[in-house]
């Protein structure tokens, strides 16, 4: 892990779409790029072709320790605490016009590095960063506190301030998107930010970090540091001076974050796993119902925290949707290279992603489940890459792993249910509660079981549908707290009471 080796921080790259880009490798601390002190690095591996797309420098304690330091000062410092709450907003609108502007390159490095197809890194993952950081501008000069009406003797009312310095661990699935959720509300409100990528995707973010500095984001108050999770992720989870942690990424990973986070009692918000159901009654327009479930598990290379994994049909339309959901998969989702315009499904993160879905879809087959599409790997690329069929299975039953675990790859489980009632009681068949969602004509019974599911997202006739004005999180152990929506943008100020005496005398 630590080679007595040096190299060049910035690196010349040509993508595979011949875009040459030039990227920062170190680490992003006080608006300067810096040597991570014990030499650590990080390889970026291309999951189209399994080259190494180049090495970046990976942080430990030492380096998150300086990271926080500076967060601390750039906290107190007049350029970042006396800035009109307006002018935060504005920081992070011109940073937003500055990711639109160089949305080519980092959808370009966002796919090279995740696998993603380019036209969805690009009209998807980047175009959310723009809007989100858009959201939350406009979102700086709103916070308001609370007036209470005390008596004549006595005004009281609460003000919003920032929590301090935050630490912020995402994961590799939405890279970009998934920093622009996180960073947006937590400099919107005027903390200071600590912020991890994933280890298997490092890349987009350092291209980010230059752009923030470009913004006129003060020294300090954002930090960027690739690293591991069990190192630099750790560090951030128990550091003593950050006050608030907020992690995307499996549920047990978050469940080690809370226990770290218990050492200071930091404020937390965590969006983890998920097997989030779909009902499809006999009453939907069932094309829809294929489309929207087509979209709901198989994009991203099903590699979506929120995705509707669990197909449940009531029994009169089963046979009929698992032939058309069939027909529709096998004519839309098509696997290859990411930089080709026809590409629907690019390759799975990594060979261990890979290979664990490979084993999920093994246990299918020997637990007897009915494969009707996929279950292999597949060669599109002489046998590189990290390539998975899209993989459909029905008449699952509640004991085979398939139907239990979080498969987070292009895996789907279809299974019938025979009413209401059942429909209710399988979908919250699972100690997962982030999303579901809902196909029927029936308008009444939609509002009836969106209160009934034990999810923290209802979908009524969509799927995966999401946006920065509404809340995002789980229930269960999908999660705590919420992002985006307003509920996003409280989650990252704390409130302070003032009670002040008119005249009341001891
Ligand atoms: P992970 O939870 O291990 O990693 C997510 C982030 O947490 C990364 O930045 C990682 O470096 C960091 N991390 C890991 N261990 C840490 C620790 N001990 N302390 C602090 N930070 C730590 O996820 P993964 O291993 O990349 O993926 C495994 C599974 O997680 C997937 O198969 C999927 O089920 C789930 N996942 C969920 C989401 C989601 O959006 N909910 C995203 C990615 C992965």
């Amino acid at each position: 892990l630590f080679p007595d080796r040096t190299f060049p921080m910035a690196q010349k790259l040509i993508a595979p779409n011949g875009r040459k880009i030039t990227l920062q490798t170190g680490l992003f601390i006080n608006n300067e790029w810096v040597d991570a002190i014990e030499g650590g690095f990080i390889e970026s591996i291309n999951p189209t072709d399994e080259t190494v797309i180049t090495s970046v420098q990976a942080a430990t304690e030492a380096d998150v320790d300086i990271a926080v330091k500076r967060a601390q000062a750039a906290l107190k410092h007049p350029s970042w605490a006396d800035l009109h709450p307006s002018t935060r907003g504005s920081l992070l609108r011109r940073l937003s016009d500055l990711v639109e502007e160089h949305s080519v390159d980092l959808a370009t490095l966002e796919a090279w590095d995740s696998g993603k197809p380019y036209s969805v890194a690009l009209h998807e993952d980047v175009a959310e960063v723009t809007t989100c950081l858009r959201y939350f501008a406009g979102f700086a000069d709103k916070a308001s506190g609370e007036f209470i009406d005390s008596g004549a003797l006595k005004l009281a009312y609460t003000i919003r301030e920032p929590f301090g310095v935050c630490g912020q661990i995402i994961p590799w699935n939405y890279p970009l998107m998934m920093a622009a959720w996180k960073l947006g509300p937590a400099l919107a409100c005027g903390n200071t930010v600590i912020l991890k990528p994933s280890e298997l995707t490092p890349l987009s973010i350092l291209y980010f970090a230059g752009l923030t500095k470009a913004a006129g984001f003060p020294p300090g108050v954002i930090n960027i540091l690739n690293g591991y999770g069990h190192q630099a992720g750790g560090a951030i989870a128990r550091h003593p001076d950050i006050q608030k942690i907020a992690f995307t990424g499996s549920t047990s990973t978050g469940r080690e974050i809370m226990k770290m986070a218990a050492s200071n009692l930091k404020a937390i918000t965590l969006e983890t796993g998920g097997k989030s159901p779909l009902l499809v009654f006999n009453d939907a327009d069932l094309q829809q119902a294929v489309k929207w479930a087509h979209t709901g598990i198989m994009s991203n290379q099903g590699q979506i925290c929120s995705g509707t994994s669990r197909i449940l049909v009531e029994r009169s339309i089963y046979e009929p949707f698992i032939d058309a959901f069939k027909t529709f998969t096998e004519e839309t989702s098509k696997v290859g290279d990411p930089f080709t315009e026809t590409t629907f499904q690019g390759p799975q993160i990594s060979k261990k992603q890979h290979d664990r879905i490979l084993a999920y879809i093994n246990s299918g087959v020997k637990e007897g489940a009915r494969l009707v599409l996929g279950g292999s790997s597949c060669s599109v690329n002489n046998g590189k890459g990290f390539f998975i069929e899209p993989t459909i299975f029905c008449d699952v039953s509640r004991n085979m792993e398939i139907y239990q675990n979080e498969i987070f790859g292009p895996v789907v489980v279809i299974q019938p249910f025979e009413t209401e009632d059942d429909a209710v009681e399988k979908a919250n068949d699972s100690p997962y509660g982030l999303a579901s969602a809902i196909f029927s004509q029936d308008i009444t019974r939609c509002h009836r079981l969106a209160r009934k599911i034990e999810s923290g997202t209802v979908w009524i006739n969509s799927s995966n549908d999401s946006d920065s004005l509404t809340p995002f999180g789980g229930m269960k152990q999908s999660g705590i707290g919420r992002e985006l929506g307003r509920a996003g943008m409280e989650a990252y100020s704390v409130i302070k009471s003032v009670h002040v005496n008119l005249g009341a005398k001891l």
